[in-house]
């Protein structure tokens, strides 16, 4: 009969547990938890914050009686493992020590407490990470006292912290150190839900290093101060500036690691350490693009992980691959996803790609209430292969996300997508699926048809010494032109365009052409360049992206070009 010793109950180490039992009956199992719970829902806690998660004890997913009964685990809670002799295959707690045959590693992380000057004597603090954490959120940072919190690091932790603080009645102060939040995304992204942060009443600081808590007389954080910034008064501080793996019991037994000290792993999750398996927040796994090793300290792969983990731990043969960095978070009405390398990351590693993005309904336009989908895909400059994507809207973000995972993991092109079964009614999708219609898109600038200008270059272009180079053209209806539009552009509504070829050709200049969404501005481009008009580019995503991406916006003056 083999033993298996199990380290740590919360996700990757329970999921171990309960695998190695369905795959060997026989097997000593022992998992020992420093804490007083296993399998709580870490990833609940926020929703819990503001009632959408009703009671506590919801948080509480298994409990020690069920890995005890039903899968006959000896579940050791309040007993921390302090050393490992893994030459001679013992881990030792305070109150004793114990032989192993395989060793199953999930300790996970901590968070990490930056050392803002007055921490240590503060008290009105916590990190958000445990239970312990969060009951010290619930009865001081939610007390009705504290009318005022503030969350430093605006990572997907922080920025669902916020979300939910705010949706339980509380004033909250976002603030971030690097120049967006969500830094996971491209900063337009990162932008788009830190306006729907601040449209929903949040404050968000980003470029703001948080230097020191001011305290009151009780040792009470009343200010956090910016470093050569405000201070913003509070009452009570959540931080959530990011993890460290548990992983210092075996470094000192000379395991592999990745930087931060998360261990390596293969793909049985083999630890360089003979029998010493790991999985969960404390590991390094492949990244399946660049197959490095990488950081992904998601509740997703510590339970795959740990799976697999555990029924190798007793002699099967399970693989746990790695990852690709696909991650989703809400923003009140709006979710926000990723999928793969992005733009940063490709640059990073000199990939040549392309990119398409796309604003399409999530529903059909006569089905009530679409929603705006917007698609961003990152391909291969040449193979086509699909690298990446990232999405911003209100409905379906989720299920294109995980179409683009998919497709990513099947190594598809983006001219693929045009052809997947996707499903299709009315409720649920438009006829023509925003992901197929990113591949028709990028079909068309594979074929010449069209050219995408990003926000981006947009921005760089209107620069004064730029303006006088190419000519700007709105090609909605006046009566949206009128409403506001990009500066210095003028106004050919579509429908009119034919009618305008001549005076378009008299401008004479590389033509940047826009609609509200993309589409009418490719049909212009494609009138235009059958007219021999070809050096013309069209805004991706148009007027409306370009409104959600920057504050650059005229009301024009009734006439700005004389078109008869
Ligand atoms: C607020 C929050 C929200 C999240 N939301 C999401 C989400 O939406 N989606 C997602 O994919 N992921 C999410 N995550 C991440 C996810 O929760 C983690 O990836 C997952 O919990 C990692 O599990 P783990 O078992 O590896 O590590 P941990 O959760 O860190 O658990 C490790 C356990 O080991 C115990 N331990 C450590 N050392 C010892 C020792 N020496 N002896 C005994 N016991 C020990 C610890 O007490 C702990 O209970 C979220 C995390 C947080 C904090």
């Amino acid at each position: 009969m083999s033993k298996i010793i199990i380290i740590g109950g919360l996700s990757a180490g329970p999921s171990a547990a309960a695998k190695a039992r369905r795959e060997d009956e026989n097997a000593e199992i022992i998992l020992f938890e420093k804490g007083a719970h296993i399998s709580y829902a870490t990833c609940g806690m926020p929703y819990a914050f503001s009632g959408v998660i009703e009671d506590r004890s919801n948080l509480i997913v298994v409990k020690p009686e069920l890995l005890q009964n039903r899968f006959k685990i000896d579940v050791r809670l309040n007993e921390e493992i302090v050393k490992i002799d893994t030459v001679n295959k013992v881990v030792y707690s305070k109150i004793g020590d114990y032989s192993y045959d395989k060793l199953v590693f999930a300790t996970g992380a901590k968070s990490i407490v930056p050392p803002i000057k007055n921490i240590e004597k503060a008290t009105n603090w916590s990190t958000c990470r445990s239970m312990i954490d969060f009951d010290k959120i619930t009865s001081e940072g939610l007390a009705a006292t504290s009318k005022h919190v503030t969350v430093i690091g605006a990572g997907l932790i922080g920025v669902e912290v916020a979300e939910n603080l705010k949706e339980a009645g509380k004033d909250v102060t976002l603030i971030e150190g690097d120049n967006q939040i969500l830094n996971m995304w491209q900063q337009k992204f990162g932008n788009f839900a830190e306006t729907v942060l601040k449209e929903k009443g949040i404050e968000v600081i980003t470029s703001g290093f948080v230097s020191e808590f001011e305290l009151d007389e009780n040792w009470k954080i009343s200010g956090v101060k910016i470093k050569d910034g405000k201070t913003v008064k509070t009452d009570f501080v959540i931080l959530s500036v990011g993890i460290k793996p548990n992983t210092d019991l075996l470094l000192e037994n000379g395991a592999e690691h990745i930087g931060n000290g998360a261990l390596k792993v293969n793909e049985q999750m083999e630890t360089s350490i003979k029998d010493v398996y790991a999985a969960g927040d404390n590991v390094a796994i492949k990244n399946l693009q660049t197959n490095e090793y990488d950081y992904f300290p998601l509740g997703t792969h510590s339970n795959k992980a740990g799976r697999a983990a555990g029924a190798n731990a007793v002699g099967k043969q399970i693989n746990f691959k790695g990852a690709y960095k696909t991650a989703i978070v809400k923003v009140f009405d709006y979710t926000l996803a990723r999928t793969g390398l992005n733009p940063r990351a490709l640059n990073q590693l000199e990939i040549p790609f392309k990119t398409v993005l796309t604003i399409a309904g999530s529903t059909p336009s006569y089905y009530p209430d679409q929603k705006d989908l917007i698609t961003e895909i990152y391909y291969h400059a040449e193979t086509e292969q699909i690298l990446g994507a990232e999405l911003f809207g209100e409905v379906g973000v989720d299920k294109r996300v995980d179409v683009l995972s998919t497709a990513i993991y099947a190594k598809l092109k983006i001219t693929d997508l045009a052809q997947l079964d996707l499903a299709y009614a009315p409720p649920y999708s438009p006829a023509k699926d925003p992901v197929v219609v990113s591949s028709f898109v990028a079909e068309n600038i594979s074929n010449h048809k069209s050219v995408q200008v990003s926000v981006e270059e947009l921005e760089d272009f209107l620069t004064d010494e730029n303006t006088n180079h190419y000519t700007l053209i709105d090609v909605r209806t006046v009566a949206e032109f009128e409403k506001g539009t990009i500066p210095n552009a003028i106004n050919f509504p579509l429908d009119d365009i034919r009618n305008n070829i001549d005076a378009i050709k008299t401008l004479n200049k590389p033509i940047i052409i826009f609609c509200q969404r993309g589409l009418r501005g490719y049909l212009a481009e494609l009138i235009l360049k059958q007219n021999n008009i070809d050096t013309i580019v069209n805004l991706a995503g148009g007027f409306k992206l370009w409104q959600m991406y920057s504050d650059k916006i005229v009301i024009p003056k009734p006439v700005l070009v004389d078109k008869k």
